[in-house]
C-alpha cells in the first residue's frame, strides 16, 4: 500500500522553482522543525503557498532520506495584507530568513514556530508599516529561543553586576567587564534596551521607538552566530 503520508502545520520559509513546473520549499514545523519538501505543480493549480502562509501539509517521506514530498495542502493563514506593503512583506521575508537560520532539521522548533507565527499574524494585521527596529527584538528573541543569546544582565564571566561600560563579544560569552574580557564597548543602557526588546512581547513594541545601538548590537549578534549576513536584510536597509 501506498504512504498515505503525515500531516505537519507549518509555515513556508522559501520557495525555489525546481525544473520547469516544480518547486522545492523550505518548512518549518513546531514538530519536526525545519523541513525541505518537492511541490510537483504538474496541471494542477499551486495551493498558494507563499512565504509566510501557515498550512497544514500532507508529507510523504523521500526515498533514502530525501526530500519530502508534498501530497496535499490546505492553507490555514495566508496572511492577504502581507503583500500589500512593501515594508511589511520584506520584514516577513527576513523573519523567514532568520528563522530558518537557526532553527534546527528534524528536532521539534515550538518555540521558533510560534515566534514566527506571532511575528507574522502582527505583520498581516497592521494598516501600516512598522518601525525596521522591531526586527531587532525579533532577533534577540530568536536567538534566545535558539539557545545562543548572551548573558545580558550580568557579567559572563565573573556572574558580577552590570557596570557602566561593559564588552560584549558577539559570537558568545555575553556581557563582561572590561576587565573580564574583551569584545564591543557597550553601554549599561543598551544592555538594558537589549534585555527590554528580549523579553517585551512584540506587539508592545510596535512604533516604540528603539536605540539605534541597540538595533546594530543585535545584527552583530546574528551575524556572529550565523558566521554570516542574511540576504533579506538588505531589503530592511531600503526601509530605514
Ligand atoms: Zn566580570
Amino acid at each position: 500500500m501506498r504512504d498515505p503520508g503525515r500531516e505537519v502545520v507549518a509555515i513556508v520559509l522559501s520557495v525555489s522553482a525546481y525544473a520547469d513546473d516544480d518547486r522545492i520549499l523550505k518548512v518549518l514545523s513546531p514538530t519536526e522543525g525545519k523541513v525541505g519538501a518537492f511541490q510537483r505543480l504538474g496541471r494542477r493549480k499551486p495551493a498558494g503557498l507563499d512565504i509566510g502562509v501557515r498550512a497544514r501539509l500532507r508529507l510523504r517521506h523521500g526515498r533514502e532520506g530525501g526530500l519530502n514530498t508534498l501530497v496535499d495542502a490546505t492553507v490555514e493563514d495566508p496572511r492577504i495584507h502581507l503583500r500589500s506593503g512593501y515594508g511589511r512583506l520584506a520584514l516577513a521575508q527576513f523573519g523567514c530568513e532568520l528563522i530558518g537560520a537557526l532553527a534546527r532539521e528534524a528536532h521539534a522548533e515550538p518555540k521558533q514556530f510560534g515566534l514566527l507565527d506571532t511575528w507574522l499574524v502582527l505583520l498581516d494585521a497592521l494598516r501600516g508599516d512598522p518601525d525596521v527596529s522591531l526586527a531587532a527584538a525579533l532577533e534577540l528573541k530568536a536567538l534566545t529561543f535558539a539557545g545562543v543569546a548572551p548573558a545580558l544582565d550580568r557579567c559572563g564571566a565573573c556572574g558580577g553586576a552590570i557596570e557602566q561600560t561593559m564588552h560584549l563579544e558577539p559570537a558568545g560569552g555575553g556581557a563582561v567587564h572590561p576587565r573580564c574580557g574583551g569584545g564591543l564597548v557597550v553601554s549599561a543602557q543598551v544592555l538594558a534596551e537589549l534585555e527590554r526588546l528580549r523579553r517585551t512581547p512584540l506587539r508592545e513594541l510596535v512604533d516604540v521607538e528603539v536605540d539605534p545601538v541597540a538595533v546594530g548590537v543585535a545584527s552583530d549578534l546574528v551575524r556572529a552566530q550565523l558566521g554570516h549576513e542574511l540576504a533579506s536584510r538588505q531589503l530592511l536597509v531600503g526601509l530605514c
